[in-house]
């Protein structure tokens, strides 16, 4: 069909014409945002079609851990590209340094395959649970977000009250993957036991994200953890750590190296390759082997691209990095900088609010109260004050998400300076937005912007 563009029409306009909605993933429809084209990235900023420069903390859902266009992944993404591009038969040296270098770095990781999404694996790591333990049930936790597919298929909000009539993610999920689907709150111990305690033995998995960052950033307890590892062993259920954000972003071994919690599967994405499209899914040995890579065996697995060289190319760099450049270091430090200034700036002003987040990863919820510990916690934070002081700081040339509950991310790219800057902008883009009423002309109009909507990335 012919699509008889003008050359006077926008690229929004254009886009609108081609592809629903303008975008190409649902999350980047963002309210009050939808002239925005994005030009240019660098490093810590990203450039807009009007040449206006951006520091950039929403960093594309988390990937860019180095930065924008990092140097060093670049060139060896062009070097195996000059080398070597897809085939489709064998393996390459590529995919198994980057398996012996998972293998090596994460505690729980015996064998490990490659996706390319973060979707992929989580999708991956339920069927072989199912297929291992011939049982039907997956329980998951309010706030967690595990991918877009049917497999975990309800948004992040979705309470225990859900069950049995849960919110799906999307229409078209057939409702007898709904109901095999528990929805428990986060860090409540006695929850999981009554669950397992009733419903134990149809148990297959149990997934979550070991920090909830999919609505900001809910601490886990070590209690909770430690229930969920006890009650999976003594039930036979498999226990999937989600680690898409929290891998290699907060240590080399995964938050589970953290905490000091085995879990059986662990899946990764984003910050494992610095924004080229991996996923990855690793754990014990003997779950791993039921993958039909090994002959005969049950669960199916596939990926025309899986393993494509170009992408293996800039793990293997984003992670030789990580291991021999103080990056951890760096944006932890600063992540520490971003948090204790805020809040200090917060309890000058006399501005409720709670400053939370882990190593780089930075939220404020703007309510009384301590650290949050569920999503129900969550229910107290003021969208349209966080909606709105996002977008005020717009103005400073920073850029925060302008959706509710969204986290910010620091990358080592990411200067002392900026955080000066970051502070001192957020004080005035606070104060714009509550001299304003603390309303957001557009938060009312948002999907994402009330308190009670959800879905993630
Ligand atoms: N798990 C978590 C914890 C995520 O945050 C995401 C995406 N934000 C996914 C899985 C899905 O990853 P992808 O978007 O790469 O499919």
């Amino acid at each position: 069909m012919s699509v008889g563009t003008a050359a006077t029409d926008s690229l929004p306009a254009r886009a609108l014409r081609v592809i629903p909605g303008g975008v190409n993933s649902g999350q980047r429809r963002i309210p009050g945002l939808t002239d925005l084209i994005v030009t240019g990235t660098s490093g810590a900023t990203f450039t807009d079609a009007e040449g206006r420069v951006y520091t950039d903390y929403h960093s594309a859902f988390g990937p860019p851990l180095l930065g924008h266009n990092d140097p060093d992944v670049q060139r060896a993404v062009a070097e195996a590209a000059t080398r070597l591009d897809l085939t489709g038969v064998a393996v390459t040296e590529g995919e198994v340094t980057l398996a012996e270098t998972l293998v090596d770095l994460v505690p729980s990781v015996e064998k490990v395959l490659l996706t390319s999404t973060g979707s992929e694996a989580t999708f991956h790591a339920l069927r072989v649970a199912r297929a291992v333990t011939g049982r039907r049930l997956i329980v998951k936790f309010q706030g967690c977000y595990h991918g877009w597919h049917d497999a975990v298929s309800l948004n992040v909000i979705s309470s225990p009250e859900a069950v049995g009539a849960p919110d799906p993610i999307s229409t078209g999920i057939l409702p007898e993957v709904l109901a095999a689907t528990l929805v428990l709150p986060f860090n409540d111990p006695a929850a999981v036991r009554a669950a397992f305690a009733e419903h134990g033995a149809d148990i297959a998995a149990v997934i979550l994200e070991p920090i909830p960052h999919n609505v900001g950033c809910l601490l886990p307890d070590a209690e909770f953890l430690t229930t969920l590892r006890e009650q999976c062993t003594a039930h036979g259920s498999v226990l999937v750590f989600d680690e898409v954000i929290t891998g290699f972003r907060h240590d080399l071994g995964g938050y589970q190296k953290i905490a000091g919690i085995t879990p059986d599967l662990t899946t990764f994405g984003k910050a494992i390759a610095n924004g080229a499209p991996v996923g990855a899914l690793g754990g014990r040995a003997d779950l791993m082997e039921q993958f039909s890579t090994r002959p005969g065996a049950p669960a199916f697995f596939a990926g025309t691209y899986n393993g494509h060289p170009w992408v293996v190319a800039a793990a293997l760099e984003t992670l030789r990095k990580l291991r021999e450049q103080p990056v951890h270091e760096h944006v932890f430090r600063l992540g520490e900088r971003v948090r204790t200034g805020l809040a200090e700036m917060y309890t000058r002003l006399g501005v409720p609010a709670v400053v939370t987040g882990y190593g780089s990863v930075f939220v404020t919820y703007f309510m009384a109260g301590g650290e949050p510990r569920s999503y129900d916690d969550l229910l107290a934070n003021d969208a349209n004050l966080f909606i709105g002081y996002r977008r005020r700081l717009l103005e400073h040339g920073v850029f925060e998400l302008p959706l509710n509950l969204k986290r910010s991310h620091i990358s080592y790219a990411h200067t002392d300076a900026d955080v000066d800057h970051l502070i001192a902008a957020t004080e005035l883009a606070v104060q714009d937005a509550i001299k304003d009423g603390g309303i957001d002309e557009l938060a009312g109009t948002s999907t994402m912007g009330g308190a009670t909507e959800g879905t993630a990335h």
